[in-house]
Formats: C-alpha cells, structure tokens, sequence
C-alpha cells in the first residue's frame, strides 16, 4: 500500500516536472513586446523621432563639432559592443535639463544639459552605455507597451503621441531594470577600454547634486532611493585582470566652451 503511494507520488512530480519543463521551453504566455519585431519597433523609433523634434521642450539640434564629439564616443561604444541587432543612432537636444533617454530602435537622445554636468568624454561614455543597456534589453518597448498598451503604441493620435514622448522622457524603469542597465553598462565600458567604475563615480556627483532642478527627470536617477546601493554595486564591478583603459581622444574642455557659446 506504501509502495503504490510512493510509485504514485513519483509519477506525480514526474508529470508535474514535465508540464513545467513544456511550459519554460513554449510559454503559453509570450512576453506582449515579442509581438513586436525589430523593423516594427525601429519604425515607431522614426515616428517618435519626428514628435520630438516638433516639440520645443527637446528641440533637436544639428552641431556638427558636438555631433563629432558624440559620434567619437559612440563608435568607440559600438565597437565595444560587437554584434547587436540595432543600429545605433544619436541625437542632440539643446536644453539646459540634464538628461539622455533612449526612444525605441536604439535612437538615443542626449542633451547639451548632460554633456555640460559630465567632467570627461568617460563620463558621458558611462551614461551613453547605460541608455545602450536599455535599448539591448528592450526596456524601452516594453515599458511602453506596459504603461500604454500594443495597440496604443501604433496609434497616430497627436495626443497620444504626445503622452509617449513623455512617457519615453521622464524617470519609470523599474530597479531590476535599472540593476540590469548599469551592469550592462560596466561591461561594455571593459569592452570598449573605458574604466567601467566611471559610472559609479557620475553616480556619486549625481547624488550629491540631487537637488539641482535640472536633473528633475533624469531617466538614469529614476531610483532614487536606491541610489546608494547602485553605487556601490557599480563600484563593486571589478574589470578583467588584463583590462588597460585607453583615453577618448577628446579635449573635454574644448566641448564645455562649444557648449557655453552655443
Ligand atoms: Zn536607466
């Protein structure tokens, strides 16, 4: 009689085993972003693009020395990154908020607020490569999906539209997010032959300027209250033995005056 229940509960947690083996491999509930391919989530990236530069809070400029500037530390990220399924793109806002954010399709935005606060092209590398962990982790799409539902996403209502920008703009991705982001970008900074603790210590002047009304809704302070500990994680990040940083070539202090005489 023993035996038969013991056989019995055996077979149980087998079947139970398998169900669950079953439903990890082919999830009866696929994430809603799956839904959306690349091309199509590149395609709102162009639609939402457009929005932004047609309102005057981002006013999208065209620099061509800032633009260099950007590109130098953006290429250098790229290559560091190796194969993605994303083609990066980088965009310039004239507006004294200090802030970067990343619109769907790799598309990320940086203002000239944020390139006057960063010390060093590092600095501005740390914070490129943690909006490049967003976009990699489709972040972006589904918390854009989760806020405003799939089919609002293609709809083409101004005010709509206008609630997405905002949506993309403001601080909302969640700690586990944000954890991932910043880990992800300790390693491509290694990867690109940039101290990856950079980050840490943008945090560190970030935290200790918290009460600056330009930093308002910086996408990456979107935890504030767990700042501290994300801080000390990134600091915790300890690079490759054979790891040799090699310097952007950028004259920092050159870009502040662009910046002040823009
Ligand atoms: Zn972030």
């Amino acid at each position: 009689m023993r035996k038969s229940i013991v056989r019995d509960l055996v077979i149980l947690i087998v079947i139970f085993g398998m169900i669950w083996g079953i439903v990890s491999v082919f999830p009866i509930f696929p994430e809603k972003i799956e839904l959306l391919s690349i091309d199509r989530e590149e395609e709102l990236g162009e639609l939402y693009l457009e929005i932004i530069q047609n309102d005057p809070t981002f006013s999208l400029i065209e620099n061509q020395e800032l633009d260099s500037i950007v590109e130098i530390i953006g290429t250098r990220l790229i290559d560091g990154l190796g194969k993605s399924r994303y083609e990066y793109k980088f965009y310039l806002a004239e507006t004294e908020m200090i802030n970067a954010f990343t619109l769907p399709g790799a598309n990320i935005v940086i203002t000239t607020g944020l390139i006057n606060f960063c010390e060093s092209a590092e600095e501005l590398a740390s914070v490129i490569a943690h909006e490049m962990g967003h976009a990699e982790n489709r972040d972006v799409i589904s918390r854009l999906v989760k806020e405003l539902g799939l089919q609002i996403l293609t709809s083409s209502d101004p005010f709509v539209m206008g609630e997405v920008t905002r949506v993309l703009s403001s601080a909302g991705f969640d700690r586990k997010q944000e954890k991932e982001a910043d880990l992800f970008a300790c390693e491509l900074l290694e990867n690109s032959d940039i101290e990856p603790r950079t980050l840490a210590s943008f945090f560190r002047k970030l935290k200790e300027d918290i009460d600056n009304d330009l930093l308002e809704k910086f996408e990456i302070v979107s935890t504030h209250p767990n700042f501290t500990s994300r801080i000390r994680e990134t600091l915790e990040y300890i690079p490759s033995e054979d790891f040799e940083e090699i310097e952007i070539e950028v004259d920092w202090q050159e870009v502040i005056k662009m910046i002040e005489t823009q």
